[in-house]
């Protein structure tokens, strides 16, 4: 049987980003870079005020402060968005607005409240007595302080976050290059499945994969081409198989009918119709998973236990969507933590819903609830994962484990 990390390297391996587009800057949000970002222009393009103020020429104010006031003659205003006018001479001084280009020959800013005046008035008055001195530069934001026309500002492979779309505006770009959003198919299959909202016979349960798995690859900024319930039956299953090829998904996930029953036939159909790549792999829980192609298409059979199909999704489909969505490797969360009981393993790489805690100055660790792998409460009530690794029987309390935090 595969070894977790053989699986998933055998896996990736099949997995490459889909195509991009181009779209409009301001749809950008959550989507992936295809190509890095440059400055066309330095930032700021123009030295500007950082106050609501005074430009003056630092040298003629020097004195000012120590009990006596220097007296400037205003020769203009400049508000944001003004041309900046005439030069600025000695003795004079220009009002000045934040964020507005400053005037030749000043070389500073006085901030309004270190003068006489009140910007609450319109008038313009013809002077202002300036009560503390500045230093050259003071209050001024200067062209390319930033950063200079030409410099990397985003690079391919990042999820854009609503401060980078903000960003975007900044530099003038309309439109910007992005990996399409892969699309996912979707299947549960199992005859005791029936949806939410609808009553239960004797023997049913509500479906809850296809819910939970829709939720992920949403979350993980893929579109969904959810087909719910599939029955148990060849032919069901066939011919939803059939149906995810039409629309033309990148990725088939199925949960249910990857085990040992009588009645679990989406391997089967994979194995008859499809290529089986592998079937099982060493791990608890989430060991029947099956992965292999239908029509050129990859698959991957989730088992249909709730935190199976959770776990086994999270070691192997999200790094797969990843790469097809052309994000950057990420490293995963792994944290170290003490974990409070001893523990018995069967030697499978277990990945288990644990609840981490501060304690002191250790983070530490304990199972939550009950740990069967149907049991998705224990999954929403825990708060990371703690991964066992393979080979190990018994973990005696205060052993080092590795957890990935919620998730
Ligand atoms: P299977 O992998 O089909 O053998 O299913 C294993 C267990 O998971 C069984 O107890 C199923 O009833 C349950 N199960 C299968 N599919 C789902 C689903 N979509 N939602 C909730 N439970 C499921
Ligand atoms: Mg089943």
């Amino acid at each position: 049987m595969l070894q977790v990390n053989e699986a998933r390297e055998r896996l990736l391996s099949y997995f490459s980003p889909v195509q991009s587009e181009m779209i409009k800057f301001s749809d950008a949000l959550g989507r992936v870079l295809s190509a890095d970002i440059y400055a066309e222009q330095d930032s700021p393009g123009f030295s500007h005020s950082a106050m609501d103020g005074i430009a003056v020429r630092s040298a003629d104010i020097s004195t000012a402060g120590k009990g006596k006031p220097v007296p400037l003659k205003i020769v203009g205003k400049i508000a944001a968005g003004d041309h900046p006018g005439n030069r600025v001479g000695s003795g004079e001084g220009v009002l000045i607005m934040t964020g507005a280009m400053v005037p030749p020959g000043a070389d500073a800013v006085v901030r309004v409240e270190d003068t006489d005046l009140d910007f609450s008035k319109e008038a313009l008055p013809s002077e202002a007595q300036v009560v503390h001195p500045v230093s050259p530069g003071e209050n001024i934001r200067i062209q390319g302080e930033n950063y200079n026309k030409g410099s990397l500002i985003l690079n391919a492979g990042e999820a854009l976050l609503p401060q980078d779309v903000g960003m975007l505006a900044m530099l003038g770009k309309e439109t910007v290059s992005v990996y399409r959003q892969p699309r996912v198919g979707i299947f549960s299959s199992g005859d005791e499945l029936i949806e939410p909202g609808n009553p239960l016979s004797e023997g049913q349960i509500w479906n809850s994969n296809s819910h939970m798995l829709s939720a992920l690859v949403k979350s993980c900024g893929s579109q969904v081409v959810d087909l719910g319930i599939v029955a148990d039956t060849e032919l069901d299953i066939l011919s939803a198989f059939e149906q995810l090829i039409e629309a033309k998904v990148d990725l088939i996930i199925t949960s249910g009918g990857v085990s040992m029953g009588v009645h679990d036939y989406v391997r089967k159909v994979i194995e008859k119709h499809g290529k089986l790549d592998f079937w099982k792999v060493n791990m608890r829980p989430g060991k029947p998973l099956a992965f292999g192609k239908y029509k050129g298409t990859q698959f991957v059979g989730l088992p249909g236990n709730p935190v199976s199909s959770f776990v086994a999704y999270t070691i192997f489909v999200c790094p797969a969507i990843m790469r097809l969505a052309g994000k950057r490797e990420e490293n995963e969360r792994i944290e170290k933590a003490v974990i409070e009981t001893d523990f018995f393993s069967d030697g499978r790489e277990s990945y288990l819903p644990g609840t981490w805690k501060v304690k002191g100055k250790q983070l530490r660790v304990t199972l939550t609830g009950n740990q069967s792998s149907g049991n998705l409460y224990a999954l929403v009530q825990s708060n990371c994962l703690i991964k066992i690794p393979a080979g190990v029987q018994l973990l005696r309390r205060d052993s080092i484990v590795d957890i990935r935090k919620k998730y």
